[in-house]
């Protein structure tokens, strides 16, 4: 009996330990917070991504061309930043040109879309009704990581944010500024189920100047790096 229950609790824990999706969460705040050398983490991608594949890929990703969900609740293409999506630009007080997801934190660029929600007071609520906005699966997804703690003060950009796969097209998406995260690592989710709610968290997001917003990254893994991705012809009109 004793035995049998350390051997339970001994293949438990190392589930626990080599599960792509806590391979994934590691790695992933090892790049944000580059805490290894760049060409390191950039070594080890193809094996961490690829772990994730081997559990959820098939051997061809489809191609990219059906619609997805519009991400905020109540919300359509207007209200998406004009010109959002310039990766090669600097920005966010980076002193780095250009978008690279080994530069975790540091990164320049913006290779996202910025949606905005109707807040001119800036308290992170919808005017119309004084409600938080909903975040939702543009697409079917499983969720890789997130960080669901965050203070004022912090350096940490994206301040609670949300990583997910599409395996079905080979892409990561990145959900930054979220006031709460509502999925966890392994959840499966149909497009438009909820994955958290929009936010101010961020280290430039929380500043009052900052019209509330979801950051919304895609980013598309070639060659076995990833690169970003331009979804805006994919949101629905
Ligand atoms: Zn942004």
């Amino acid at each position: 009996m004793t035995k049998l229950f350390s051997m339970l609790a001994l293949a438990s824990l190392s589930w626990a330990s080599g599960h792509p999706f806590v391979a994934w969460e590691q790695y992933e705040k090892q790049v944000r917070d580059q805490t290894l050398p760049k060409d390191s983490l950039k070594a080890r991608f193809p094996a961490v991504y690829g772990a994730l594949q081997a559990n959820h890929f098939g051997p061809n990703p489809a191609s990219i061309d059906s619609p997805w969900v519009f991400p905020l609740a109540g919300y359509s293409i207007t209200s998406v930043g004009k010109g959002g999506f310039k990766p090669g630009i600097y920005y966010g007080g980076s002193s780095i040109k250009g978008y690279d997801f080994f530069d975790g934190n540091l990164h320049g660029g913006h290779p996202a879309y910025d949606i905005f929600i109707r807040d001119d007071n800036r308290d992170g609520r919808d005017d119309r009704d004084g409600k938080r906005v909903n975040v939702l699966a543009p697409t079917s997804l499983i969720v890789l990581s997130r960080q669901d703690s965050w203070k004022p003060g912090s350096q940490l950009r994206g301040g609670k944010y949300l990583w997910a796969l599409a395996p079905q097209y080979q892409l990561l998406l990145y959900f930054a500024h979220l006031d709460s995260v509502i999925s966890s690592p392994g959840d499966t989710l149909r497009a438009s189920q909820v994955l958290g709610t929009v936010g101010r968290t961020g280290k430039n997001a929380q500043a009052k100047r900052s019209p509330t917003h979801l950051h919304l990254m895609v980013l598309r893994v070639e060659n076995q790096i990833p690169v970003p991705f331009d979804y805006f012809r994919l949101l629905p009109r």
